[in-house]
């Protein structure tokens, strides 16, 4: 677990809000439009309840085992807490994720929706999806292909009934954010998706000004993060 910066987590939250509202008045939007998730992977349960202190009710998890440690809790202690999955989820941990999870933002192929689809009918529980789309194209990433995102949005909602309503993009590393969320804001747009989860620490002011609804901020809240080995 990561050693969270106390003294910063006020702080942190509230710096991360301010400049939320001004990219949104910048833009001329609402900034109760945009969802803060606090992105808390690797901060133990008593850094969550810190945050949770400071009025923050959204929380991001990359993990499901994580998840699974962390949240059964802190949901019966704060059951208006809201979790989504932020990081990519294999199709065996999908009862999982479906029973934990308000929201999956990292749906990208068709073994992942039909696990899902099984799993929500299974369980009477309908989490919100966003589709992950790979804005760069990159070999490495999860996420569908940008031509292939609106064939696979399509499957999504009609062949396995999710309930879609959002897009998620991780842009590449080392390159101006801009243009991959204008993308992605394109390809939501044209499939009637009104959704957008995109920015984190180092791009959440320019993902405001291009339309996000939900930024994933993890460092800029809780500082910097260790990773136990086994959890990369
Ligand atoms: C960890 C993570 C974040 C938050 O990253 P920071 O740079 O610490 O803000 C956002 N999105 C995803 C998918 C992540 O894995």
């Amino acid at each position: 677990m990561s050693t969270p910066d106390h003294s910063g987590i006020a702080n942190g939250l509230a710096r991360v809000r301010g400049q939320i509202a001004a990219a949104a008045a910048r833009a001329g939007r609402k900034a109760e439009g945009v969802r803060l998730i606090a992105a808390c992977k690797t901060f133990d349960a008593d850094t969550v309840r810190e945050a949770i202190g400071c009025d923050q009710t959204v929380f991001g998890e990359n993990y499901v085992q994580e998840a699974k440690a962390k949240w059964p809790g802190l949901k019966d202690e704060y059951p208006h807490t809201e979790l989504h999955l932020i990081g990519p989820l294999q199709s065996n941990k999908a009862r999982e994720a479906v029973a934990l999870f308000d929201v999956i933002h990292s749906l990208d192929r068709h073994s992942l929706a039909k696990a899902l689809s099984r799993q929500c009918e299974n369980q009477g529980r309908q989490p919100v999806v966003y589709v992950q789309v790979n804005t760069g194209e990159e070999r490495q990433k999860s996420g569908v292909l940008p031509a292939e995102a609106d064939e696979f949005i399509s499957a999504c909602r009609n062949l396995y009934q999710l309930n879609v309503t959002g897009l998620m993009c991780i842009p590449p590393a080392g390159q101006s954010s801009e243009q991959h969320f204008d993308l992605l804001a394109k390809i939501a747009a044209r499939n009637g998706l009104s959704e957008l989860s995109m920015g984190m620490s180092s791009d959440y002011a320019a993902a405001v000004a291009h339309g996000a609804t939900s930024v994933r901020v993890g460092s800029a809240i809780f500082g910097n993060r260790v990773y136990p080995p086994a959890a990369q």
